[in-house]
This record gives C-alpha cells, structure tokens and sequence, in this order.
C-alpha cells in the first residue's frame, strides 16, 4: 500500500512541478488500486474511492478495462470490498460513459436486486451501439427493467435530466486581439504533447503578443493572467477577432477550453463547455468547438476587453455588462441546435444520443421525439452543384441544400500522426473496437524525421491500434498523409481528415478535428451542415512559366482585386470562409496536379474544395492507384490487407462503370470568381506572413532570401525535377540553406533513380526524408528571424521558424531564389526557367503504378 500511494504521490509531484494535474491511472496502476480497495488501510478508503471513481479514463482502453472487470466482480459478488457495496460499484460502472462497462451492466438488468441501480446507470449511458439488441432481447424475454429502460431512452432522460442553458452566465473576458490561429493555441513545436490535454495547454499562446505576455517566453503561456481573470470568480468568456484559423487540430480547442471549460464528472484531464466569442471564427473550429460542447457565437468582439466581466443572454443574443443593462454586443446563435448540443456535452454526444432515442423509439413504435430542437428547415429551388449533389449522394438524395443539416456516409477517414494519438483517445472515449468507415488511414508525416521519444511511441503502438480496428498504417518514411490518401480515394465519395488540408480532389472532404475524424471512423457518418458554394471558373489558356501554384495564388489576388477578400484582419471581408470552393475550367488536369488547388483551399478558410475533372483523369489515377494498393496488400505487408484490397475492388468496379457527377445547369453559387489564365503574365506569390496576402513577383523582386523549403504536400515529382533542371548548371552551392523533402517515399526514389539527388546534392540541398518536414515546423526548422521561400502551405508566423518571413511560392520561382539568392526580378525569374521549355510533358509527368 504504503509503496503504491508513493509511487502514485511521485507522480503527482513531478506533474506538480510542471504545474499540471497527475496522469490518468495506467492499467497497471489500475490493477494495483483494485487490489488494495479489496482492503484498503484504514484512513486511505476516501481517497482510493476517489482515484478509481475519477482518475482512470473511460472507454475502452486498458485500465478501463481492468476497472469495468473489478467493479463487475463487485456487483456479482464474486469480490467484496468494505470501500464500495455492490450498488456503488454499479454506479461507478454507469460513470465510464460506454464501452467494457455496457455487457457487465446489461447482465446486471437481471439481477434483481441490482436491476434497479443498473437501469439507472445504463439510462445515461450514450455508448450502446449494437448492445442495444441485447437489452431488447432481454426486453422481449419479459425483463421488465429492460423494457422500462428502453422508455427511457426513448424519452430522452439522458437529455432532459441535464439542465438547460441558463438564461443569463456571468463572465469574465478573456480578450485576444486580432487573429488568434490554432498554432497559437496549440503550437506545433509542442505537438508531442498534445494527448495530455493539462501540460499542452501550457503552451497556449506561448509566444506573447502586443496585448498577451507568455509567463516564459517560448515555453510557458499566459497562464498567470489567465488565473488572475479566474480570480474575479466567474468562469472566462474568451473573445477573439478571428479565432482558429489554420489547421484543424482538436488540440488547440482542448488547450482552450481547459482554460475555460468545465470538468467532466468521471474523466480525469479533459474539460468541456466554455464560451467562445469572435468577430469571425473559423469554420473547423468551429465544430471542433460545437463538438466538445462549447458554445461558439460570432459577434462584433469591439466593445469587449479583458477583464470586463459580462451577462451573456443567450435567449435574446446580448452581452451586457454586468448587472447592468449596458449592451456591449448582440448575436445570433448559428443553428436551433446549438444550446441542445451544449447541454448534450457535445455535438457528438448529441448524435449518438438522439440515436439511441431513435432506435428505442422504433423498438416501442413510437414515432420522433419532440424533445430535442429540430434543425431550420431549408427551402430553396433550382439545381445543385456538384458538391452539393456529391453529398447528397451519400446521404441517399439527390443533393443537399446549403444550411441543411445532413449525415453523409463516409468513404474515406485520415489521420495522421501529431492529431492520431489524441484521434486514438477519442476513438477509445467512443468505445470504438471496429471502423465502420471502410477505409481508415494513418500516417507518419509530421514526426518521421526527427522523432522525439513520445513520437517513437506513437509509432510503434499506433498501427496496431488501426489494424485491429480494420484501418491501414503507413509507416514513418513513407511520406505525406494527403499524398497517400488522395491515391485511396473514390471518386464522388466522401470523406474527412484530422487534418485541416484534408481536401482530396476525388469527391469532396471536410476537414475535422480528431473527436469528429474518430466519429467518422467509428460510426461511418459524419455530421455536416453543407456549406454554401462559390464558383472559381478558370478561362482561357497559361501563359508559358506560369505554374499551376500561381493559379493557386490567383485566387487570393483576383477575389481581393474584385473586393471579395481583404488581408486586414479587423472586419476581414472572405468570401470562401466556410464556403465550398468549386473549380472549373481545369478539367483536363490530372488529379494529383489537381490536390495542389484543392489543398490550399485550406488557406482560403474554405469548409472543403470540389475540382470538376475530366473522366480520363480520374480513370487513370485509379488504375494507377488499383496497382499500388494491391502491392502494398500483397508485396509489401501492409496491414490490413483486406481494407486496401477492398478499396482496390471498389476503384475497379468504378472503371467498370464510369460515371461522373456534374453540377445541375440551373444551380446557383453565393459567388462567382471569373479568372483568365491570360491575365496572369508573372508568378504571384503570398507574403509574409499570410497565406491571403497575395502579390506579384513584380512587387517584391529583389527581397534578400536566407533559406528556401522546396516540400510539403503542395509538391510532386514534377517540381523536383523542374527544380534539379533549373539549378543544374550551378557552378557552386545555392546562395540560401535549401531544403528539400520529396512527399513521399515512391518521389524520392524515383528523384534517385533519375539522377536527380546528385545535382541537388551538388547545389548544396539538404534533401529529409519524405514527410512534412519544414512545413508544419514542428520538427527541423528555419533560422529565427530567416527571410524564407517556400513552397509549403502556409506561411502564419512562427510556423517555419521563430519570427520568420516566409513568401510562399511555387518550385520554380523557389529554385530560380535560392540559385540567386533574392527573389528574382521578372526578367530573372524568366530566363532561369527558360530552360523548363519544350520539356514541360517529361518533367510535370506523374508516377504512374500500373506500368
Ligand atoms: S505537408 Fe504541411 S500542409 Fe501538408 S500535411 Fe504536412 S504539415 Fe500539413
């Protein structure tokens, strides 16, 4: 005894160092804590109540097992302990909120002298999925308390016994200037830190800014001011102009509202609720909000300052000054539903429950439930786009108006590994043992390189996690996730990523945080509220040396030359925020040219991107892809076999019967972006440091460049060897530090193959394993303060380095930089890519497998 409290007060005190709660109970911890509670020493029976009642984690990972099992073994008596009676033992079984807990409960409805504890415990068990036939089962055998808890379900106790959202919260602003990206809240350089929920959120906001002062600068957040706001005595109401734009990572709301939110009873080091006000807040995180039952609501943000404490009435949308009648803002709230999920915990507590009351009410024949608030009905006439009718096809209807709530069926889920471990955790909390989802993948991209300890962990025990739920696992060195997933997509299907440039151009695809992408996997469905489309038409032909990445930077140019985007962030004007982007015009690209539009639509804020493409191109690209996924299944031992052999199967049965959506001719978009392809007559490019910021060569040729990153997942074999091909004939080394990282494994092998590695390596390139690399900067990463040219996705500070400039460009104009030094001239940037003419069909070739 005395020696496991030590060990457990141990780690208490090195978590108490670094200021954070004790880790969740291992299973080991777990089984020693089940022994000693059998008998527990005098004075320590509260406190071992207390560890097993809330430190060990719900679901379905190990320790909870070994819990469910103990506290099973209790209520049937097979084990007595003075601490915990049978009927506490099923009240702590009803805690663990689904999973290893369900079947021992379910058996205990035929108890009769726990039927009624069990009952109750099971009523506000959200978790069932299929153990819901059990209990019908033991329903239609005449098992009375089955039947009674059936009517519970169907009658929403689950819901109706939680509170509404109180008419009026009193709190304290926690106020955020200007755009607060989800690097800010959850920085890649701590990535490795993002499963524990307590020491990642240390590192919120770390780096301090004009009106935010970081406790220790670079390592430590503003978390003594933010105690100080605590220390007025209500909960904080954070307030940001922009907030969580950039990637998708669920990390950043967990960093957030551990800040602001609430604990959960039974779940050590997670939190839930809290309130999140912005002028504009991003659409991902939005829902990644939506989904850990916070409340997010847009706002004017003007009149709101730190400190300030605030009345929030969400019944008739005002923030007032506290105790008085002074209005400071007023809002809408976004849909019906929002507070309904708020008091749920969760949008995703709120499917799964409505769920169970659905199937409970079908079982009783009874027909919908009145509790919950129904979702605005949409009218509108006319036909519909091709997103629009892409996912409508996988929810069974022929489209899917903007502002519909929907359910579509999810062909295809990514994961990669800095999201996958808390993707893991979430998957675990939903008690998930098998992918519903047919095709689930993990990747290794953005830790391979340079991998930590944690990191090394994460790759060792993560592909079994997948595998044994039916997922396939890349391996680290493989390269980058959206690469590799864009080559296992289906046309016209589905999909999600726990990644915010999760934007396959086969289909469509939402980007998500890592509770919904294991949602979608779990349950092979995801929630959407379709978003509205706006229409980027392409005309007329490219100007030789204009590069399909300035096509990518047109959009930004041209929308704010047509006032349709600002780059100012106080009342940013983006006309893609949160909408579709659907691309026309380009049709006869290939699909994997294509994913280099699609993926920056993530810099545009964009929910997702639709790509019209030629049916040729999407045939070739399966054939193609049909041959690579056998040979991982059948050469290579990728596991598992049968889901990449099955998606092999699937893409064939597609060529045998080609078809592809195309938007109805009388649908209609919030906007229409026309743009010439004659009319871009030099490279543009986006500069420092924001993605938005889009700008031609002209305006800044001649900037001094220290370092220049040819990577990321905007790049392909063609880029690399346009780049070996300009900076062939350097007599020396590259004037900059020039790095390259070929996506993935089959680039760089055939960069090797072709000779190419030699003359890079000869410009002095410092060539990293497939992957991320550069691009997500939380592995090698610039000079601080350097002067960078990129061709990676983003450019928001601090992400490729400390305080540095970074222009986004494409291969070309990066490889004419770093062979000059500057950026060039227009003159330069011609003459150096001169050499790229007349062999433009060998160069911009793509891999193809099936030859
Ligand atoms: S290359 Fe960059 S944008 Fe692409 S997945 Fe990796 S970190 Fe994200």
């Amino acid at each position: 005894m005395a020696n496991y409290l030590s060990k457990y007060y141990d780690m208490v005190s090195e978590r108490q160092r670094l200021g954070v709660e004790p880790l969740a109970l291992n299973a080991e911890f777990t089984k020693e804590l089940c022994e000693l509670l059998l008998n527990p020493p005098v004075g320590s029976e509260q406190e071992l109540l207390n560890l097993i009642s809330n430190r060990v984690n719900p679901g379905v990972d190990e320790s909870s097992k070994v819990k469910a099992q103990f506290l099973y073994e209790i209520a049937s008596g097979k084990k007595v302990s003075i601490v915990i009676s049978k009927q506490k033992a099923v009240e702590l079984l009803g805690n663990m909120k689904g999973g290893f807990n369900v079947s021992y409960l379910i058996s205990l409805l035929e108890d009769a002298s726990l039927a009624e504890d069990a009952k109750k415990a099971l009523e506000n068990t959200l978790l069932i999925y299929n153990a819901f036939d059990d209990v019908a089962a033991l329903a239609n055998k005449g098992n009375t308390t089955a039947k009674e808890l059936i009517k519970s379900w169907a009658e929403a106790t689950w819901f109706t016994s939680k509170s509404e959202y109180p008419k009026t919260v009193t709190l304290t602003v926690f106020k955020v200037a200007g755009e607060t990206n989800t690097d800010d809240f959850s920085p890649a350089p701590d990535a490795w830190s993002r499963p524990d929920i307590p020491l990642h959120a240390l590192a919120m906001y770390k780096i301090s800014r004009d009106d935010l002062k970081a406790d220790v600068e670079g390592v430590k957040g503003p978390v003594s001011t933010i105690e100080n706001l605590k220390s007025k005595g209500y909960p904080l109401m954070f307030v940001g102009d922009v907030v969580g734009t950039g990637s998708s990572r669920k990390s950043a709301a967990n960093s957030l509202i551990w800040h602001i939110g609430h604990d959960i009873d039974g779940v050590p080091n997670k939190r839930a609720g809290g309130v999140v006000v912005g002028g504009k807040i991003a659409p991902i995180f939005y829902t990644t909000l939506e989904d850990s039952g916070a409340l997010p609501i847009e706002a004017d943000v003007s009149k709101l300052n730190s400190g300030d404490v605030v009345d929030l009435n969400v019944y008739n949308g005002t923030i007032v000054k506290h105790g008085t009648n002074e209005v400071l803002s007023t809002f809408a709230l976004k849909t019906n539903t929002l507070l309904d999920e708020v008091r749920a915990g969760g949008r995703i507590p709120l499917i799964i429950g409505k769920d169970l009351t659905d199937k409970a009410r079908k079982y009783l024949g009874l027909g919908s439930s009145e509790v919950f608030a129904k979702a605005a009905e949409v009218k509108a006439e006319g036909g519909f786009t091709r997103a629009q009718k892409i996912v409508g096809k996988a929810c069974g209807l022929k489209g899917v108006r903007p502002g519909q709530y929907c359910q579509p069926v999810i062909a295809t889920v990514g994961s990669q590994d800095t999201t996958g471990p808390m993707t893991r955790d979430e998957l675990i909390d939903l008690a998930c043992l098998k992918f519903s989802a047919p095709m689930v993948m993990q990747s290794f991209c953005h830790t391979a390189a340079y991998p930590k300890p944690v990191d090394v962990k994460t790759h060792n025990t993560l592909p079994e996690f997948m595998h044994n739920r039916g997922g396939v696992a890349l391996r680290p060195g493989d390269g980058v996730i959206h690469s590799w997933l864009n080559r296992m997509c289906l046309p016209d299907t589905v999909g999600t990523g726990g990644d915010s440039h999760t934007r396959m151009p086969l289909g469509i695809s939402f980007a998500a945080g890592s509770g919904l992408v294991a949602f979608a996997a779990a349950t092979g469905i995801m929630p959407l509220d379709m978003p509205e489309s706006v229409l980027v038409r392409f005309t007329g032909k490219r100007k030789p040396g204009i590069t399909l990445r300035d096509l990518v930077h047109a959009i930004p140019y041209f929308a704010i030359q047509k006032g349709l985007l600002t780059v100012e962030k106080k009342g940013k004007k983006n006309i893609f925020s949160g909408k579709i982007i659907e691309i026309e015009g380009l049709e006869d690209l290939s699909v994997e040219h294509a994913f280099e539009l699609a993926d920056a639509s993530a810099e545009r804020s964009a929910a997702a991107c639709a790509i019209k493409l030629s049916q040729t191109s999407v045939e070739n690209y399966l054939k193609s892809n049909i041959a690579l996924l056998k040979k991982m299944a059948n050469e290579e031992g990728y596991q598992t076999k049968e889901a990449l052999l099955n998606r092999a199967a699937a893409m064939q049965s597609w060529l045998d019967n080609p078809e592809l959506i195309e938007a109805d001719p009388d649908c209609s978009y919030a906007a229409v972006l026309e743009i010439n392809c004659e009319d871009i007559k030099e490279p543009i490019l986006c500069a420092p440091n924001d993605p938005d910021d889009a700008r031609l060569l002209s305006e800044v040729a001649n900037t001094k460049i220290d370092e220049v990153f040819i990577g990321s997942c905007m790049t392909n074999i063609g880029h690399y060897r346009a780049a070996s091909e300009i900076l062939k004939d350097m007599k020396s080394e590259a004037k900059v530090r020039l790095w390259m990282t070929p996506p993935t494994r089959m680039d760089r092998q055939e960069l090797s193959d072709e000779g190419l590695l030699s003359i890079l390596g000869k410009a002095g390139t410092r060539v990293e394993i497939p992957g991320c690399s550069l691009c997500m900067g939380n592995q090698a990463r610039v000079a601080d303060n350097a002067t960078v040219v990129s061709t990676s996705t983003r450019n928001f500070p601090n992400r490729l380095g400390n305080g540095a400039n970074v222009f986004l460009s494409s291969a070309e104009l990066a490889a004419v930089t770093a062979k000059l030094g500057h950026l060039p001239t227009v003159e330069e940037y011609f003459e150096n890519t001169s050499c790229l003419d007349g062999k433009e069909d060998k160069i911009y070739s793509l891999l193809d497998f099936s030859k």
